[in-house]
């Protein structure tokens, strides 16, 4: 598959991921509820706020799908790709319901916000459909299609942030949680459905994300990620008339970081033009903000970008990364990057190659271009690039990317690295999995070691692995020293 690789954002492995029964639940369910999470890990963490909604309600999670009286489908727009596999599931839960009729299906997130009634209309593949914005309602919608009445809520709103529901965490390891700073997105890339499915941009209440935070450290949690569409425009003004008493994404960091040095921070995902010489210097300054930055490119080559309405050149975008490895020469650099998009020619292309070399990326996320409907992309451009120019592109991005990989592993073995313990590797339960400050993957013996789930160890790179990289789950540095 060639348009989708594993991603921090979009992670691959989770797609379809369904929610686990929360394990120190003391109550018992007699209605269960099943959901399925696809799309950027903003989706996984409405799942958990859903799931937060519906336990009030007196449902109880389950893993399969035939107990469950509510079935949930959390979906993402982002490329045609998404939203076919999200169609397919919907015909098998539609089979699904045939054979248990008291069954509800509902569709929730980007894509029930972009086709709003047409599931209920004309595709009656569901029965209930609900926008990112309205999951508080839910509660009647699920009483209205339990009575026969059409089901739908797909109001977007300005100053929903669901800052007051405590998620119920969703397959969590117990170290690593991820927290929603901020909602929306006011940029506008063309290429982009993102504005249109989650709306305008809004910040939560500093105060409230403060307060998870901690109860997450008390709760043993070591790492928590700050969520959001674009977290460096996080901006929370409480007294909107007063600018004194706005809080900036780079003030926000310093006061997750002050929680504890033991407690991790980082975030995810930002716009290149958002990242200020505020946020390096305070990233710069706290040993436990991790340094890693995603940069997402999408293009190196300024004429694309501009048709992309990123508002920024290939220059500026060079400069931003001289910037960051000025103030943290440590920080590892990851993109996102779009093949084939509307006009690309090849110089565009080899360009897009050059700022990648430039860029020295740990670790990229590839994907050819896929119009969607209503973007400003679709209606002033046209699709142009044919279909196996953009996967030749793109295969050639990814065989890039490999190669600079390979090479930033390689430079690892030898150094030592703090790496906060997730658990025992997949591979094996003799070893455990873990993640340096620059989240990459570090395997190590669990012989001789004292360590539990959740500590940091500094642990010295004897080896990268030597299996074929297809994603981000196959790269892990290993190590049989321990120091
Ligand atoms: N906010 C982030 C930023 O500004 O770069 C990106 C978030 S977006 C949800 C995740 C990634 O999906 C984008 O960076 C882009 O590479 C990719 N993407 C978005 N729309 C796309 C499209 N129409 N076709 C292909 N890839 C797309
Ligand atoms: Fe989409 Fe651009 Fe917003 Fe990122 S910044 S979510 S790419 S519109």
């Amino acid at each position: 598959m060639l348009d989708i690789v594993a991603t921090k954002t979009h992670d691959e492995a989770r797609q379809g991921e369904s929610y686990k029964p929360f394990t120190s639940d003391p109550n018992e369910y007699k209605r269960k509820f099943y959901i399925e999470s696809y799309g950027c890990q903003m989706n996984f963490a409405d799942s958990e706020v859903v799931a937060s909604i519906l336990n009030k309600e007196g449902f109880g999670a389950t893993r399969n799908v035939e107990e469950a009286s509510l079935i949930f489908i959390n979906t993402c727009s982002i490329r045609e790709k998404a939203e076919q596999t999200v169609r397919k599931r919907l015909t098998e839960f539609k089979k699904l319901k045939a054979q248990n009729p008291g069954t509800l299906v509902g569709v929730l997130g980007c894509m029930a916000e972009r086709l709003k009634s047409k599931f209920l209309e004309e595709e009656k593949l569901v029965d209930i459909v609900v926008g990112p914005d309205a999951y508080r309602s839910l509660p009647q919608l699920v009483e209205d299609a339990a009575d026969g009445q059409k089901s739908i809520n797909v109001l977007l709103s300005r100053e929903e942030t669901y800052a007051d529901i405590a998620p119920v965490r969703l397959n969590t390891n117990g170290v690593s949680a991820f927290v929603s700073i901020m909602r929306g997105c006011n940029n506008m890339c063309s290429f982009c459905v993102v504005p249109f499915t989650r709306g305008r941009e809004r910040s939560r209440d500093v105060e409230s994300i403060i307060n998870e935070c901690t109860n997450l450290f008390e709760e043993g949690y070591r790492e928590v990620t700050l969520l959001g569409q674009n977290v460096d425009s996080y901006n929370y003004n409480p007294h909107s008339d007063n600018t004194d008493h706005a809080v900036s994404f780079a003030q926000l960091l310093e006061k997750v970081a002050l929680i504890s040095p033991l407690l991790r921070v980082r975030f995810s995902t930002s716009h290149p033009k958002d990242i200020t010489s505020d946020v390096l210097h305070t990233m710069a300054a706290y040993e436990n903000i991790c340094k890693c930055i995603h940069l997402p490119v999408q293009s190196g080559s300024s004429r694309v970008l501009q048709m992309m309405n990123r508002t920024y050149t290939r220059e500026w975008y060079m400069h931003k990364v001289d910037e960051i490895k000025a103030i943290i020469p440590e920080c590892s650099i990851t993109s996102d990057i779009i093949a084939g998009f509307c006009t690309e020619t090849e110089e565009d292309h080899l360009e897009t190659l050059s700022v990648m070399d430039y860029s020295q990326y740990d670790l990229s996320y590839m994907f050819f271009y896929s119009e969607r409907p209503g973007t400003l992309a679709q209606r002033r451009y046209a699709d142009d690039v044919p279909l196996d120019i953009k996967k030749r592109r793109l295969q050639e991005i990814i065989e890039k990317q490999n190669a600079l990989s390979l090479t930033s592993y390689k430079k690892d073995v030898g150094s030592t690295y703090k790496v906060l313990i997730d658990g025992d590797s997949k591979r094996s339960a003799d070893d455990w999995v873990g993640r340096n400050s620059q989240n990459k993957v570090v395997i190590f013996s669990k012989n001789n070691t004292q360590y539990k789930k959740g500590e940091y160890v500094n642990v010295m790179i004897t080896q990268k692995s030597h299996s074929i990289w297809k994603n981000r789950l196959d790269r892990a540095l290993v190590s049989c020293f321990v120091i």
